[in-house]
């Protein structure tokens, strides 16, 4: 391991040894609201949002922030702000953009799920188009527009069938993936969709995975897409728009950099001439690397010839290391001493869990109790993918512009946390 790989990213730098977070030394941000807390640069997420947005220049396209990365309402208010609609996979995410300011007409609402009373609540709001996965969810959507005396805007999401050559748990593109309609079965549906009375046909969708860094699979993607997209309009379907969907991977280690100048020539090439408006769902992008898990050193335990660093923060917290085996940047918040010696580390929290762990064998300098570390590139499905598990409460969420600082959601507290069970009517009440 060398220094550079040390080196934090946009948004955070060192400032005489201590990491900032913008204008803001982040150990006070952790003296303020305790340890572990996420902390988000807000001009790192809005160049970023600038940087995807300038790629497509020139294109009639439109940004749908994939809010599930991340949904508190300060990222999508502030992604809304620089102009990005929404992308919705529950009546959740629906209600929080709109609670953010996200107007009903700049959003899309995707998933393999939508209930009925999903489609009703997205149908009063107004949402711009739902993207259809089978014929029972089209047909459903039907019943319910019709009762409601609307149409429903529909896009139906086709599978490729492409593999994104992602983490397996992420790949939605492949044939055995339970998301999108074949392309031959989608022939069939937006014949069907046009004589439904319920249904407005709008567009053609695809998304075929997260963190994706080679840009092979996209090309392959929506090269397939288009074509069918031109098939379908030769063949009289009004088709309007044309949605890529999301999924460009950030560099989280030593992962080929995803070449976003790249996608876009893929887009420019794969869409020439199509006519359409095109829509895009970043999320990961847009967010991942404009957000840190600040935690602090518990123990530093030595057992059986390893080093484990026992932190405040948990797979509760942030569960990618182990559901997608996936590797996060550690760095002290206190810069080392550039002769520190590097020690192979386990880095665990404190849940009862073997799958309970940030790094493994990862090299780090000296460390001891108190000590305070980041891990990067946490922006994305961290908070959001967070739980109560181990009756431990959400985290805080903290936000950087300049020099302010924001608490963007306090940490949860116990009584908030053990106020939501009840007891049920047999047990003997409790006298205290
Ligand atoms: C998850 C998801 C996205 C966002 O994916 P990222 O990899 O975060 O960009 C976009 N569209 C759909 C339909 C999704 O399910």
């Amino acid at each position: 391991m060398n220094s550079t790989t040390l080196l934090p990213q946009e948004g955070f730098s060192f400032r005489e040894g201590l990491l900032h977070a913008e204008g803001v030394p982040i150990d006070r941000i952790a003296e303020q609201v305790g340890t572990p807390f996420y902390l988000y640069s807000s001009s790192a997420m809005e160049a970023a949002y600038q940087r995807f947005t300038a790629a497509l220049t020139g294109l009639n396209a439109k940004v749908f922030y994939a809010m599930k990365a991340n949904s508190n309402q300060a990222v999508v208010r502030s992604f809304a702000e620089w102009g990005a609609g929404s992308d919705v996979v529950s009546e959740g995410e629906l209600r929080r953009a709109l609670a953010a300011g996200v107007p009903g007409n700049r959003i899309v609402f995707a998933g393999v799920g939508k209930t009925q009373r999903e489609m009703a609540f997205a149908l009063e709001a107004g949402i711009l188009q739902f993207n259809v996965e089978s014929l029972p969810e089209l047909e459903q959507l039907n019943q319910v527009a019709l009762s409601m005396g609307r149409k429903a805007p529909v896009a139906l999401r086709v599978n490729p069938n492409v593999d994104a050559q992602t983490h397996t748990k992420i790949a939605t593109g492949r044939k055995a993936d339970k998301f999108g309609i074949d392309l031959d079965h989608a022939r069939t549906l937006y014949r069907d969709a046009q004589v439904m009375k319920g249904i407005a046909v709008e567009g053609l969708a695809v998304h075929i995975g997260s963190q994706l860094t080679r840009m092979e699979p996209f090309r392959d993607a929506f090269q397939r897409t288009a074509d069918f997209y031109r098939e379908m309009q030769a063949a009289g379907v009004p088709l309007l728009r044309l949605d890529l969907g999301g999924g460009l991977g950030v560099p989280y280690h030593h992962d080929q950099a995803p070449d976003l100048q790249r996608y876009a020539e893929i887009v420019k090439e794969t869409t020439a001439g199509l006519g359409a408006e095109l829509a895009f769902e970043p999320g990961r992008y847009l967010v991942a690397s404009a957000g840190l898990l600040v935690t602090r050193v518990v123990f530093v335990k030595e057992e059986r010839g390893r080093r484990f660093i026992i932190v405040d923060g948990a797979m509760n917290d942030l569960i990618r290391p182990t559901l997608y085996e996936a590797w996060h940047n550690i760095i002290p918040l206190r810069q080392a001493d550039s002769g520190a010696e590097l020690t192979p580390c386990d880095v665990v929290g404190p849940v009862c869990e073997s799958g309970d762990f940030f790094a493994k064998e990862r090299d780090l300098p000296p460390l001891k109790s108190g000590d305070l570390l980041a891990l990067c590139d946490a922006g994305a499905y961290g908070s959001a993918m967070a739980s109560n598990y181990n009756s431990r409460p959400l985290v805080p969420e903290v936000m950087v512009r300049g020099d302010e600082m924001a608490v963007v959601r306090p940490r949860q507290d116990y009584a908030t946390m053990i106020a939501q069970d009840r007891l049920p009517g047999w047990l003997p009440a409790l006298h205290n």
